[in-house]
């Protein structure tokens, strides 16, 4: 499979799909928000400074987030989904040259277009597992978890992540809008841009972004 990068606004359902894909192609997701929430959790120094800029809706720095990303990448030997990186057009530039150094590739951008209204709507509702990090949404069947308040997998208590606030949601959605977005046209020159407009369920959507990778 060739590797690919998911852009898409924060809470648009970036996790779901590269986990599904995960369990059915076998990639390898490298979700960098999960990298970070890993390093807060190991309460280093690093950790600190990390859980602060999440907890205000910040971006992390380019450089820490981008030495924490080659890391992962220097061990992965399949395909991979990249969930979170790049978000502005400096990590374009850091990854590209990341990637020759580790003579990789990446042949896909799949662009989630999904609405400010629904993604906040997914963040305020969302759950997630503080082992396994699967999220769930509170408000729709579809992807309730099948006991109230519980990982499917892990069977323990979901959680609330700190950033799933609406004032950081919109933080995190100008960031989206202002450093994000503009990397579309970018990948749009390059012919790499494939969009995925909203669907009613994450399996059509799932279906959508079959018919691109395949
Ligand atoms: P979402 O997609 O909902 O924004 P993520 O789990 O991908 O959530 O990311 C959570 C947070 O981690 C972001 O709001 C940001 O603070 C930080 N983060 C993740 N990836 C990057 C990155 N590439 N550069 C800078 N900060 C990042």
């Amino acid at each position: 499979m060739k590797n690919l990068i998911f852009i898409a606004p924060p809470a648009s359902g970036k996790g779901t799909q590269s986990n599904l894909l995960a369990n059915k192609y076998n990639y390898e997701h490298i979700s960098t928000g999960d990298l970070l929430r890993k390093e807060i959790d190991l309460k280093t120094k690093l950790g600190l400074i990390i859980k602060d800029n999440l907890s205000k809706g910040e971006q992390v720095s380019d450089n820490i987030i981008s030495k924490i990303l080659e890391n992962r990448l220097t061990s992965i030997k399949k395909s991979f989904i990249l969930d979170g990186y790049p978000r502005n057009i400096t990590q374009v530039k850091i990854l590209e040259k990341m990637l020759k150094r580790l003579n990789k590739k990446i042949e896909i951008i799949i662009y989630l277009n999904v609405s400010k209204a629904e993604a906040s709507n997914r963040a305020l509702n969302r759950l997630i597992c503080p082992i396994c990090n699967k999220t769930y949404q509170k408000n729709t069947d579809i992807v309730k978890p099948k006991v109230e308040g519980m990982c499917d997998i892990c069977n323990i208590a979901l959680v609330k992540r700190t950033d799933d606030t609406k004032e950081t949601f919109n933080l995190r959605y100008q960031n989206f809008i202002e450093k994000t977005k503009p990397l579309l046209d970018y990948y749009q020159n390059k012919g790499m841009l494939h969009i995925i407009n909203k669907t009613k369920t994450p399996s059509e959507t799932f279906s959508e972004i079959e018919k691109v990778i395949k």
